[in-house]
């Protein structure tokens, strides 16, 4: 068996939505994805990496579009990661075109994100969310968000 979840993150890592509008958005995805077995809000002290699980594929250069080493990429996900703060999302001079980016600006296929907080259904049963749907979550929030979908 395998499970899948729709995970919607801040694109500004740090944010935290207010707990009314959580609360809101809660509500409406709930409403959105009736099959869900579960619609759970996270926030978490520290920003952490969504990933996308076996949908992971590659990365690449937002640049140049090179598909950026593994190798390097985990070594940078291990040196970014302080134990007691996070991630910091510093930036970094890139192995492809020499220029700077920090994790979260980097292309994955599938996408993943880093935040600090997340509203994620858990089996939803549907395929993607369409525009007008994150845009509905979006409102509700009152901030942008990018979509993981995870599959594990
Ligand atoms: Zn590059």
């Amino acid at each position: 068996m395998s499970d899948n979840w729709i995970i919607l993150v801040p694109r500004i890592a740090d944010h935290l939505p207010e707990t009314k509008n959580v609360q809101t958005a809660t509500e409406i995805l709930k409403q959105m994805l009736p099959e869900a077995e579960d619609i759970e809000a996270y926030e978490s002290e520290h920003i952490q990496f969504y990933d996308c699980g076996a949908n992971f594929g590659t990365v690449s250069c937002p640049q140049c579009q090179s598909v950026i080493e593994l190798d390097w990429w985990s070594q940078t996900m291990a040196a970014d990661f302080d134990e007691k703060a996070g991630f910091q999302l510093d930036e970094y001079k890139l192995p492809c075109c020499s220029s700077f980016s920090s994790l979260s600006a980097l292309d994955y296929s599938f996408h993943q994100t880093f935040g600090r907080f997340a509203l994620s259904a858990m089996n939803p049963n549907i395929g993607e969310l369409c525009d007008e749907e994150i845009g509905k979550i979006e409102d509700a929030l009152g901030c942008d968000v990018t979509v993981v979908y995870q599959h594990i």
